[in-house]
């Protein structure tokens, strides 16, 4: 990854140039634009998709409109406290303030000056948040929120420049950016001066050599995110100096359907759903979070689970496109009777309906299990049941560029860059070091409220 001297003439400079198209990174544009800087989006891919399109597209935010017109209390002070506990307190407290304060407006801001049309979850909660404060499209796709806002930003008149892959950044020596180099698809490359550049090229989550550095236990797992995250913007950065943290933090998922590679919300656990091995044994306290199940399914044998739920748990997964591709590609079986249960997923029946019954029991008696899972208020599993075959898999990385309250990125001696930024996935998140830390909504949030916050700065 290059860095190379400034040019001494650009033919064409543009004051403010995001690097990435994914949420973070139109964000970015949108806010750079209505502060009234020209702004070019430069993204490898014919057409802006990320990670943010593979995603469920379910933002976190708390004190919103949404939230109140649904009677839920909360605040940007609990969103930012269940954080911190998620993370055991690795993240920087000012980072988590800041997001968690900016992200309801920046929702509203998408709403009102955007058109983008969110309401929020009210029947399922992801582990670890205290209130209802997923916000979704009506889709609940991340394809869906990418397209929206790739459609604002066209209709505001931001210039997006597909099949442009940024490959080198031209600093000047006191680490101003000057411009880039990008890369077409037939290999010929341009040249360009920016008053101002904003990385929201995500992580390293398709770098082989850089998930091995950095995330050992996954090295070889599925990688369900973007190919396209190469980790630039902390090769850049590492390159000019720039401070870098918690880069073996990422979001892993313990639920991917295997083979059919479809997403399986973790609606089908925290409605009272469980995980078997393919010894029909539960292996885990599921309830724990999606992200830290990756190692644990991937530990069992074949790296295999199978997640089981009944019916009405799948009423409520539904409503996610993901979970209705994965019924409609059959990967959702479905059983009248435990014995056909055990007969279609090919599980040992006698431990499995063993399993099955002392999961009942629990329930019953509203216990806590030997692994630390309470099933107090869990309702009990019937028939018609469904089970969905599922392995573990890396979805994104965490790590990132540290940046300061404008999001421009800060050196190793706590100096800050005079005209780089960073958002989404390229910055350091707020989930620690760890799987465990990754509290669902942790990625959009800061693609949403840190791209934001990026482009207002940019544009100054
Ligand atoms: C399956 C899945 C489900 C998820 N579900 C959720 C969820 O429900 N809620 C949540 O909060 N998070 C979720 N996440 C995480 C979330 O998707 C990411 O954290 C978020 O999309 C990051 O946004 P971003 O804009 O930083 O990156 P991206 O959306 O990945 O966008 C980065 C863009 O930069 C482009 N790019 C990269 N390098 C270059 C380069 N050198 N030159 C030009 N362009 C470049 C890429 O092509 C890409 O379009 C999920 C992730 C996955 C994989």
């Amino acid at each position: 990854m290059t860095i190379l001297p400034a040019v001494e003439r650009y033919e064409v400079t543009i004051p403010v140039v995001v690097v990435g198209a994914g949420a973070a990174g139109l964000c970015a544009a949108l806010a750079a634009h209505e502060a009234g800087a020209e702004v070019l989006v430069l993204e490898r891919d014919p057409v802006p998709r990320g990670s943010t399109a593979l995603s469920a597209g379910l933002v976190p935010a708390a004190g919103t409109r949404w939230q109140r017109e649904a009677g839920i209390e909360d605040s940007p002070e609990a969103f930012a406290a269940d954080i911190m506990a998620k993370a055991e307190g690795e993240p920087d407290p000012g980072e988590v303030a800041r997001v968690t304060r900016a992200v309801g407006p920046a929702l509203e801001w998408l709403a009102d000056a955007h058109g983008l049309r969110f309401s929020v979850i009210t029947d399922f909660r992801y582990p670890g948040h205290s209130a209802n404060r997923m916000h979704g499209l009506p889709g609940r796709s991340g394809e869906e929120l990418v397209d929206r806002l790739r459609e604002a930003a066209e209709t505001a008149g931001i210039s997006i420049l597909c099949d442009a892959q940024v490959t080198t950044l031209h600093a000047a020596p006191d680490g101003r950016i000057a411009g880039l180099t990008l890369r077409r698809p037939d290999g010929t490359e341009d040249h360009l001066g920016c008053g101002a550049l904003v990385l929201a090229c995500n992580g390293y989550g398709g770098n082989k050599n850089l998930v091995r550095r950095h995330v050992p236990a996954l090295a070889d797992a599925l990688y369900f995110g973007h190919p396209g995250n190469q980790g630039e913007a902390i090769l850049w950065g590492e390159a000019l100096g720039a401070a870098t943290r918690h880069l073996s933090g990422h979001q892993g998922h313990g639920s991917v359907a295997h083979p059919a590679g479809i997403l399986i919300t973790w609606a089908t656990i925290t409605e009272g759903g469980v995980q078997v091995n393919l010894q029909g044994r539960r292996f885990s306290d599921e309830s724990h979070g999606y992200s830290e199940q990756a190692t644990r399914v991937l530990e069992q044998p074949e790296g295999i689970a199978w997640t089981i739920f009944d019916a009405r748990i799948a009423g409520i997964a539904r409503q996610f496109e993901d979970f209705r591709q994965a019924e409609a590609a059959g990967a959702i079986l479905e059983a009248d009777t435990i014995p056909t249960l055990a007969a279609v997923s090919r599980l040992p029946e006698a431990v499995l309906a063993d399993t099955l019954a002392e999961v009942a029991r629990l329930k019953a008696e509203g216990a806590t299990d030997t692994r630390g899972r309470n099933f107090a208020g869990s309702p009990q599993l019937s028939a018609p049941y469904r089970a969905v075959r599922v392995t573990g898999a890396l979805f994104h990385t965490q790590g990132g560029l540290v940046v300061n309250d404008g999001a421009q990125v800060i050196r190793r001696d706590g100096s800050a860059f005079p005209n780089l930024f960073a958002a989404g996935g390229a910055a350091c998140g707020v989930s620690g070091s760890r799987a465990s830390g990754y509290l669902s909504g942790n990625g959009l949030l800061t693609a949403v409220a840190l791209g934001r916050i990026a482009g207002q700065a940019a544009a100054r």
